[in-house]
């Protein structure tokens, strides 16, 4: 399969898209065409099973090609439950029993284990190191970190906004040393991904210190997306015979492309919606087709606050008509009053308790018309709850048990450096940080 940029249409193949991360006109790779498959045509069973067949296509005539099913076994290694909530029509989708108990554990160690085997492949040597650059609202850096920490070959730079990240995501982004540095940016989320964008425009930047991406702009972060929302529709549709609605609570857009792209390629999706928070780029623009990024606000909902969703591009490359788009995809924002209030009650209801991006999932959820509602759901739950202990804790009136790869990353000791929000402070940092691997 052949990838293009969003922008210049710009064609490269699957490790070329994957090392670059972004396209060198600023552009996001997408596929020249997604595959399609009957729902009955998978025949695998668990996530990494069914994500080697759902994904071949996207493998196919790469020198990966036949790694494909051992990558997918390497990354894809702990559970990701569809667990039924009532009577079988309502499902939660735990993306979150990876080593940083987010779903970006999913993407990460997926990049990682593609990118381990792209590199010598792709003509890099290890004498000198690739730098991978994060830009986080709080997730991605600690799973990105986690999934890179001690590979040879790599080094990891992790920008994240000052104060406005969980203290436990900030503990997750500053405890890895090694090949791994956090950079404490003074400014939004935003800004991180400006300096990230910027420093991957600077050519001899991005040669001195060979520059590559995991955000989830990545595609080798978007495709195993896709196929836990493959995966789980499967499941779903295998059990009870119909395709089940997906909620997803989205920022970036990652997690929301993921499920569009899942249900284009033929999944037993029968509807996609978003839930996002109090920054409602994307259903301001569903609703008046005027595209307005602005700043993000902050929220309880932090690893959603994406005033700017970078994968709107793919989105719209799909869907380039709004009409089409609007048929495709609906968006919902929810509150932070929303969300307090939905914690509180689905602990009551369904003895479960939420962090605050699922929240969102629930409020929509329980925001659709009732006919709506009687139909087969499944919300993604994107992280676990004791991720926003300070959060939830206070809401339920109880401690919520911490899981215990959590627990054990919660026991290192920490180091970040304080950085402008400029790109020239980024391209300095960069430059003063040694090469020792
Ligand atoms: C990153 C993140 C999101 C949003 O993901 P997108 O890929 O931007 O859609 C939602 N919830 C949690 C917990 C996250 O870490």
């Amino acid at each position: 399969m052949r990838f293009l940029s969003t922008r210049s249409r710009a064609e490269t193949d699957l490790v070329d898209a994957v090392m670059q991360g972004l396209a060198p006109d600023g552009g996001l790779y997408v596929p020249d065409a997604l595959p399609r498959f009957a729902p009955d045509e998978v025949r695998g069973e668990t996530l990494a099973e069914i994500a080697a067949e759902v994904l071949a296509p996207f493998f196919a005539g790469s020198p990966l090609e036949g790694a494909l099913p051992e990558i997918c076994r390497d990354a894809l290694d702990f559970p990701v439950p569809l667990k039924p909530l009532v009577g079988g029509k309502l499902a939660v989708l735990e993306l979150f029993h990876g080593p940083t108990a987010a779903f970006k554990d999913v993407g990460a160690r997926f990049l990682a284990a593609v990118m381990e085997r792209a590199l010598p492949i792709a003509g890099f040597d290890s004498a000198r190191p690739v730098t991978i650059l994060v830009a986080t609202s709080g997730d991605t850096g600690g799973a990105v970190a986690a999934a890179f920490h001690g590979r040879r070959g790599i080094r990891i730079g992790v920008l994240f906004p000052k104060g406005q990240v969980s203290p436990r995501q900030q503990h997750q982004l500053t405890c890895w040393g090694g090949n791994v540095r956090a950079f404490e940016v003074d400014g939004s989320f935003d800004d991180c991904q400006a300096m990230v964008k910027a420093a991957f425009v600077d050519p001899s930047l991005k040669a001195r210190h060979r520059l590559t991406a995991a955000n989830s702009i990545n595609l080798g972060r978007l495709l195993p997306q896709v196929a836990y929302h493959a995966a789980a529709s499967l499941w779903h549709f295998r059990a009870h015979g119909d395709a089940a609605g997906f909620i997803v609570p989205t920022g970036n857009l990652g997690n929301g492309v993921a499920s569009i792209w899942a249900k284009a390629m033929g999944m037993p999706i029968r509807e996609v919606v978003l839930a996002v928070n109090a920054n409602r780029t994307i259903p301001d623009f569903l609703a008046t087709g005027d595209w307005q990024p602005r700043p993000s606000v902050r929220t309880l909902a932090s690893a959603m606050d994406v005033g700017n969703p970078s994968n709107m591009e793919r989105l719209r490359d799909l869907l380039p008509d709004l009409e089409d788009l609007r048929a495709a995809v609906e968006a919902y924002p929810v509150d932070d009053e929303q969300i307090e209030k939905q914690i509180a009650q689905d602990a009551e209801r369904f003895g479960e308790v939420w962090c605050p991006h699922t929240a969102t999932g629930f409020w929509v959820y329980d925001h659709l018309p009732a006919p709506r509602r009687s139909a087969s759901w499944i919300v993604c739950a994107t992280a676990h709850p004791a991720k926003f202990e300070s959060i939830v804790e206070p809401i339920v009136g109880r401690a919520v048990d911490m899981p215990p790869a959590l627990a054990e990353l919660l026991e290192r000791p920490t180091a970040s450096i304080a950085l402008e929000p400029t790109a020239a402070a980024l391209a300095k940092a960069l430059d003063e940080w040694p090469y020792r691997i």
